[in-house]
């Protein structure tokens, strides 16, 4: 299917979603994830009217930036290992996936500008996710105030892989607690405005819980073409 009528399937879902708890559908951004999908279909989906694009690899990032350069604005959604942070610095709009000190440390360092972070947190706990536990959140936030090229906009989790629609709701539930409770610090390098959760099997949940941003790759552009 083409991702312009898959695009319009997910906006509908997006909007149904917001009308539900009375939210604006603007106020919920759409990443498409590309990561198992090849440069035409990224190109595609810009063509499509999609303008986020979200790599969780550097090596895939940089293929397809090679030929896009900056007309998505691009957002790294995966596990960044601190030597690759120099690769992808200056391409990147959004970094999804801070949860290190160290991770931090070579972001300020190698960055010519604010980078606009997303701290990760592990809200299941289930041990193959990476982030941090919600406990240790807001401490790690507040070690963050050295580095003035970070500013934490936000806070990302992916939810355990289950169709059981509680335990999502308390999952995203849980992450946004946090968040209001970060954004009630006034921290001036962590406004942390944004929540990136929900993935293609459960973004009407993200939203219904507070989603400002939704990373969906198989449900828009698929897992191949
Ligand atoms: C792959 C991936 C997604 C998208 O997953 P789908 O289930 O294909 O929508 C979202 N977020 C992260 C961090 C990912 O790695």
């Amino acid at each position: 299917m083409r991702v312009e009528e898959k695009l319009k399937q997910i906006s509908q879902q997006i909007n149904e979603a917001c009308i539900n708890v009375h939210r604006n559908a603007d106020e919920v951004k759409l990443i498409a994830v590309t990561k198992y999908v090849s440069t035409e279909r990224a190109m595609e989906a810009l063509e499509a009217g999609i303008e986020n694009l979200g790599e969780n690899r550097d090596e895939g990032l940089l293929e397809k930036w090679e030929v896009l350069k900056d007309k998505p604005h691009w957002h790294y959604i995966g596990t960044l290992q601190t030597r690759k942070v120099k690769n992808i610095i200056d391409k990147v709009e959004y970094i999804h996936s801070l949860d290190r000190l160290s991770l931090a440390e070579e972001i300020n360092k190698r960055a010519n500008h604010k980078v606009k972070c997303l701290v990760q947190v592990n809200v299941s706990g289930e041990d193959s996710k990476h982030g941090l536990s919600p406990e240790d959140t807001i401490s790690f936030i507040e070690s963050l105030r050295p580095f003035e090229n970070i500013s934490v906009e936000g806070l990302m989790t992916m939810a355990p892989f289950t169709n059981d629609e509680q335990l999502l709701r308390d999952c995203f539930r849980k992450l946004r607690e946090l968040r209001d409770q970060v954004q009630a610090s006034h921290l001036d390098f962590a406004p942390c405005t944004e929540l990136s959760m929900g993935m293609s099997n459960d973004f009407t949940i993200a939203i219904e819980e507070g989603a400002t941003m939704v990373r969906i790759g198989t449900a828009l552009v698929g897992e191949d073409g």
